[in-house]
């Protein structure tokens, strides 16, 4: 089969409850006994002082509440998180990619980027983290400045600055988002022709991502993308889902994709996916 020209596609992922199912915040002051996290995020998001999700980096920074927090407490709150379901399966797929397509897997949240770490050592190498980094004091370990907050509209910049990067033009770049946080990238990375997706059911959110996926299991990002974007029917996604021993036991489709996925993710050595059978219609599919 002649090589069909490889179109690179960035994925970002949010992280706090798109791949984990709480807030990085809510396990960090859960660790250090702090009760009304909440109640400060609400004070401080009604203020409008912060950009949506950098709540946690300036309380961390600024209310006398955290300020004990250290490194090791934010890597602690990072292995106390509880993640969605097959991640590392996500992982490995996006890494191998498909005939004719590569996909660069990257994860750009607020949250701090020594709690994502954490919480994906193993699976996402750090380089592919882009969370809020802290410059610490030498001696006491206390936070003593923010250096940046991939929120808002900072997230914009970060998805911009990895698109530059890595040579990718902003058509390729899907961006996985779950809350209000991820409202400004969606609509930036819509309005350059990229793809977006909706893992939960955020009135705001529904309104803009283009496709929306309610599951347990991080592996149903991959329905939208397989669909949309690379052009497989159903069948091809339900056998990809069969070969990691995973198993699309309910698929509703509506304009929402619900899906209960049956197992636990098998990474196979070598996956012969219907693309490489099927010759070049995939390609073909992509507009
Ligand atoms: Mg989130």
């Amino acid at each position: 089969m002649a090589a069909a020209p490889f179109k690179h596609f960035l994925v970002v992922s949010d992280f706090d409850q798109t791949l984990s199912f709480n807030d990085s915040g809510q396990i960090l002051s859960d660790l250090l006994g702090i009760t009304d996290f909440r109640q400060k995020v609400d004070g401080l998001a009604s203020s409008n002082l912060v950009q949506q999700g950098a709540e946690l980096a300036y309380l961390i920074r600024h209310d006398p509440a955290f300020r004990g927090v250290r490194r090791e407490h934010l890597a602690e709150a990072g292995r106390l998180a509880s993640l969605r379901s097959d991640i590392p399966a996500l992982v490995e797929f996006l890494k191998r990619g498909l005939d004719g397509f590569q996909f660069s897997f990257y994860v750009i949240s607020a949250a701090p980027q020594e709690v994502i770490q954490a919480a994906l050592a193993g699976t996402v190498p750090p380089d592919h983290i882009v969370g809020t980094e802290f410059e610490y004091d030498p001696d006491s370990g206390e936070v003593q400045s923010i250096r940046r907050v991939p929120a808002g509209y900072g997230k914009v910049a970060a998805v911009e600055e990895l698109e530059e990067r890595l040579g990718i033009s902003p058509d390729r770049t899907i961006y996985v988002g779950d809350g209000s946080s991820d409202v400004h990238v969606m609509l930036h990375v819509n309005n350059r022709d990229g793809f977006t997706i909706a893992v939960s059911e955020n009135r705001m959110l529904a309104r803009i991502a283009q496709s929306t996926v309610i599951s347990d299991s991080a592996f149903s990002v991959l329905i939208p993308i397989l669909e949309r974007i690379v052009g497989w029917r159903s069948g091809e996604i339900r056998e990809l889902f069969e070969s990691y021993a995973l198993r699309l036991h309910e698929w509703e489709k509506a304009r929402t994709d619900r899906v209960t996925i049956v197992g636990s993710s098998v990474i196979q050595p070598q996956i012969v996916t219907p693309t490489e059978r099927g010759a070049s219609q995939a390609g073909d599919a992509v507009a």
